[in-house]
């Protein structure tokens, strides 16, 4: 990257300064609901201090019990509380960071039967309707505010970011589709922005002036009925006025129908709304939302859209991102793919974030980072992502790591996911494993299928064995018809297909293959191709919403059917925050979907299969094959039986289930123990 002048540089509010333009976003983690909770949150943020980010946030703490996200969510409201916070302040500070607490209510998203909002308006992907708050207990929520900031600043916080994006309490308060009060809180633009303005106030009355005050704006809604522009532009004006000393930005409420920070949106695609809020105050404005590379962050910060970046999940999957930048080392970060598969996906089910990539991220207190005892001679089978995260974290520990791959590049199965319309951020997995590789001298051989034999010539203390897995191929008539095809043909170009295809299988890769055939790679790359999309208005007339009919940015090249056996809908197990993008999109293109499929056979007809016992054809050119795998255990088994002792990781380990998340841990977890 060219010289990172101003994502480096400092940034002084006179009583306290910041070492760079660098914030790592609020993150629910729900570390909180593991043992040693207030070690791992230390130790979680302390390391983040030590990678040299400018400013830390917490995850949101509400201020009171009906504004927490779940039954036993976050909350900080009794001096009771404290110790944990210092304990966390004391990490960070002691580490030479900055940390500010964020204050989250969470409004009528609240997973509480008694949850509230400003009227009794249920949202979307929330059970419970709330119960729609009196005007006095808004008057008490603004105090609760300031009580939790004043316990806060006590904690030794530097400063507070009251959370009013993402459709949470505030902005339910500050936007005309969920606030119908007749109030002195609702109706006009200035009773709606009465509950922000006064929040702001009274922290500000409770905390002082040597305190940072953020306030997380809602730079452009994305719902119908949402804050209009021209809104957003006055309340950025009154945050200001009202004490804020720096404003981020959100993206969207967490019910739009858009996405606003999977891999398929583009990198700063939201820069357009985050230069309005910018363009309208004097105070620094915070850019968030698919920023992952320091080459984004700098450009956004040169072209005037922002004062700083914000990346959470960034610095959960490189947690030394900053220092690298500074050190001149960018192309070692471990770059957040944004598949939401470890942190978003496992928050939503009620499992502790953690990252695909880097399987040490929330939990800092597991891992040994020591270097190894004794240095080993380790040879490792496959560069897929089991062999590769293995030989790092080997290698990192300071072992002798020869790595083995039968092909002629390494990847493995990333070589498959990256070539997925809106999955090209896996090309940066693959940069930075080629990188650290290199760096850290792992003897890397190419195009050599190794065999037992060569194994045991090699006096290696240890064999680690991530041979990964092979296509399943179905008992099925006809299934060496020409018709059939594997999708590792398809994914890696070895074959075309027809216009009429059918897809067995509707697991992760099935759904990949739709999206390879009918996607365009571009929509995740061109913000203005994304935005027409996902009928995004960039005036934001109306909260961000066109009412035009979106766009397919291009015909659809083929015409699919994807089917199953399983009488579920298909894609039950995709990504939790992410599988509803895929299955729109799909939807979009026409893609047919047939669950409960029981095959038949393949023949110059096409496909025959049978649903509640009626046989029916799919008259298509081919049929892709993507029928979930097995796991390519030959090496290990011929080890076996020449008694040579090796470790199974990966895929060649289990392939039920197999992901690379797991993958991944599985193999860091191995390293760290040899
Ligand atoms: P998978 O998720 O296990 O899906 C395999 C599919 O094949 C299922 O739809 C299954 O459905 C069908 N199937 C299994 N045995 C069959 C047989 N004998 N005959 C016909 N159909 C059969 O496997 P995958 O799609 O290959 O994905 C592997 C793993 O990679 C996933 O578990 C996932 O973790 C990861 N991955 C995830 C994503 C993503 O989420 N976006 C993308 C790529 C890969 P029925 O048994 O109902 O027919
Ligand atoms: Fe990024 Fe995926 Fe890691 Fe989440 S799990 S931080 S989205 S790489």
């Amino acid at each position: 990257m060219s010289s990172p002048l101003h994502l480096l540089s400092p940034l002084d509010f006179g009583f306290l300064t910041l070492r760079n333009r660098i914030v790592m976003g609020a993150m629910h983690t729900r570390l909180e609901t593991l043992d040693r909770p207030a070690e791992r949150l230390a130790a979680f943020f302390a390391a983040r201090a030590r990678g040299e980010a400018g400013l830390l946030l917490t995850g949101g703490f509400s201020p009171n019990p009906e504004g927490r996200i779940e039954p036993d969510g976050p909350l900080f409201n009794d001096e009771a509380q404290l110790g944990p916070h210092r304990a966390i302040c004391d990490a960070v500070h002691r580490a030479g960071g900055r940390i500010a607490l964020q204050i989250l209510h969470t409004g009528r998203y609240a997973k509480l039967p008694e949850c509230v909002g400003p009227s009794a308006i249920r949202a979307r992907i929330n059970r419970f309707t709330p119960r729609s708050l009196t005007t006095d207990e808004v008057w008490r929520t603004i105090d609760d505010f300031a009580h939790t900031a004043r316990l806060a600043r006590r904690a030794g916080y530097d400063g507070v970011e009251i959370m009013a994006s993402e459709g949470y309490l505030i902005n339910e308060f500050t936007a005309p589709a969920t606030n119908q009060r007749t109030d002195a809180f609702g109706g006009s633009f200035d009773n709606r922005a009465r509950l922000p303005v006064g929040i702001l106030k009274a922290v500000r009355k409770a905390v002082g002036h040597d305190f940072l005050l953020i306030y997380r704006i809602s730079s452009i809604d994305l719902v119908q009925g949402g804050v209009p522009a021209a809104e957003t532009v006055k309340l950025a004006r009154r945050v200001q006025d009202a004490g804020a000393n720096m404003l981020n930005t959100g993206i969207g409420w967490h019910e739009s129908p858009v996405p606003t920070i999977a891999a398929s949106v583009p990198r700063a695609a939201w820069a357009f709304a985050i230069r309005r809020v910018k363009q309208a105050v004097s105070i620094p404005v915070i850019a968030s939302n698919r920023i992952n590379d320091p080459d984004v962050a700098e450009a956004l910060l040169t072209e005037g859209v922002a004062d700083l970046v914000s990346m959470a999940r960034p610095l959960l999957a490189d947690p030394d991102f900053a220092r690298k930048v500074r050190e001149g080392r960018a192309d070692e970060i471990n770059t957040c793919i944004a598949c939401n598969q470890s942190c978003l996906d496992r928050i939503f089910t009620e499992r502790s974030a953690t990252c695909l990539v880097n399987p040490r991220a929330g939990r800092e207190i597991e891992f040994d980072t020591a270097p190894a005892a004794r240095r080993k001679r380790i040879a490792v089978v496959g560069a897929g992502p089991a062999g590769m995260a293995f030989a790092v974290n080997a290698a990192e520990r300071g072992h002798d790591v020869h790595l083995y791959e039968s092909a002629s590049e390494i990847g493995g199965q990333l070589n498959l996911a990256r070539v997925v319309p809106g999955k090209h951020e896996f090309n940066e997995m693959l940069r930075y494993l080629r990188v650290r590789l290199q760096r850290l001298d792992v003897e890397v051989r190419l195009g050599v299928r190794v065999d037992a034999e060569l194994l045991a010539q090699g006096a290696f203390d240890e064999i680690v064995v991530a041979t990964g897995v092979r296509p399943r191929v179905p008992h099925l008539r006809g299934i060496d018809h020409p018709k059939v095809v594997s999708y590792v043909d398809v994914l890696t170009g070895r074959q075309q297909v027809g216009r009429r295809v059918a897809i067995i299988g509707a697991g992760g890769v099935g759904f990949d293959v739709a999206e390879f055939l009918l996607g365009d790679p571009d929509e995740s790359r061109v913000p203005d191709r994304f935005m027409r999309a996902w009928n995004v208005d960039q005036s934001a007339g109306t909260g961000g919403l066109s009412h035009a009919a979106p766009e397919l940015s291009r015909p659809a090249a083929h015409e699919v059917h994807m089917l199953q056996r399983k009488t579920d809908k298909l894609g039950a197990n995709l990504g939790k925050t992410t599988g509803w993008i895929l299955k729109a999109r799909l939807h979009g293109a026409g893609v047919k979907m047939i669950a409960g499929a029981n095959y038949v056979a393949i023949d110059n007809a096409g496909l025959h299969y049978a649903v509640g016992g009626e046989t029916k054809v799919l008259e298509v050119d081919h049929v892709v094959l993507c029928a979930g795998q097995e796991s390519e255990r030959d090496l290990y088994e011929s080890l076996k039986a020449r008694g040579i002792e090796a470790r199974l990781i990966g895929g060649a380990d289990a392939a039920a289930e197999l992901d690379a998340a797991k993958a991944i841990e599985q193999a860091t977890r191995l390293a760290v123990q040899m």
